[in-house]
């Protein structure tokens, strides 16, 4: 264990979405200091390195804690990673191929880096500081563009050999249904992002079944968001409501295929989608994950949802690099 009269400090990274957050965390890990920036310096750019440590610089600048007493950096990433090495292999949303991120990091801030994949970061975030506290195994899903999925087991994020697992958004729902991105067929994405949501809402407003969301965003889906989707079911479209449903439905039989194989004590639920109708996708997702496991698994789990909203990624980051970091010292 760390030496408990360090007061280092601990920095975590969200480099997924639009923007990317640097929070700084005490030895206690409350924030101190965060720096929120577009990923993109230029839009059509792939982000730069010198971008993300610029603004890590700048948290830590205003945190006036000094970066000598920094102990390590968690950076939370998208797309397929190599966990070891600190690769960042691919990431669309990013414009990257194989980028040595962690390498290019710890050169800066002569300090550990630790590179974990975002929503593994989310789910670790949430059982050591959130909806999951002392849970000894936290399924989180979190349904957006795509539907993520991660798994804290014993306090460990579960992992492949080299790069991260809990592919939930592509765990086969339907046999018969619409091709996923990633060209299987009846993936859970394929049928529960906010996309395939959003789409099958257009239609719906487009069909006439929905007249309040027809009104509040016509039927342009990149239009139909989260507060739309919640705002038109408030305002009475049954058809959205139940799309949505249905979509929650789809997750409670992904959720119950994890149960079947590590009978977590709690399911995470969070995202845009989630945070903005907590009610309806809980009651959805609790009701069709019982229905579909062995009766003996229906009362082992509960689901729940995400409390650290934005802050999830950043928290699980550090927290996450505290762990590697200490673990390697304790076993030199
Ligand atoms: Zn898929």
């Amino acid at each position: 264990m760390a030496d408990s009269n360090d007061k280092g400090c601990w920095v975590g990274f969200d480099l997924g979405g639009t923007k990317m957050l640097a929070t700084v965390f005490d030895s206690a890990f409350r924030a101190v200091a965060r720096k929120r920036r577009r990923t993109r310096g230029q839009l059509g750019k792939p982000p730069r390195i010198s971008r993300i440590v610029q603004t890590i610089r700048q948290a830590l600048d205003q945190s006036e804690i000094g970066s000598g007493r920094l102990r390590g950096i968690g950076v939370g990433c998208p797309g397929p990673l190599d966990l070891d090495k600190g690769i960042v292999l691919d990431a669309p949303n990013l414009g990257w191929k194989k980028v040595k991120l962690a390498d290019a990091i710890k050169k800066e801030f002569a300090c550990p880096v630790v590179v974990l994949n975002d929503v593994d970061a989310g789910v670790y975030g949430e059982n050591r500081f959130g909806a999951a506290q002392k849970a000894r195994c936290v399924i989180g899903v979190f349904p957006g563009t795509g539907v993520g999925g991660g798994c804290v087991y014993d306090g460990k994020i579960l992992r492949g050999t080299t790069s991260s697992c809990m592919e939930i958004g592509h765990v086969q729902v339907l046999p018969n249904g619409p091709r996923c991105g990633c060209g299987l067929i009846g993936c859970l994405e394929a049928v529960a992002s906010r996309l395939a949501i959003s789409a099958a809402a257009a239609q719906a407003a487009y069909r006439g079944q929905a007249p309040h969301l027809l009104e509040l965003a016509g039927t342009d889906i990149s239009k139909i968001r989260s507060g739309v989707l919640a705002a038109s079911v408030a305002a009475g479209d049954a058809a959205i409501e139940q799309i949505l449903q249905r979509a929650g439905a789809w997750i409670g039989v992904a959720v119950a295929t994890a149960v079947h194989l590590l009978a977590p004590d709690v399911v995470v639920l969070g995202g845009g989608l989630v945070e903005a109708m907590p009610k309806l996708f809980v009651t959805a997702v609790t009701e069709s994950a019982r229905a579909h496991v062995l009766p003996s698994f229906a009362s082992t789990f509960e689901v729940k949802v995400a409390e650290l909203g934005d802050d999830a990624v950043v928290m699980g980051a550090a927290g996450w690099a505290q762990t590697v970091v200490e673990s390697q010292s304790n076993s030199r």
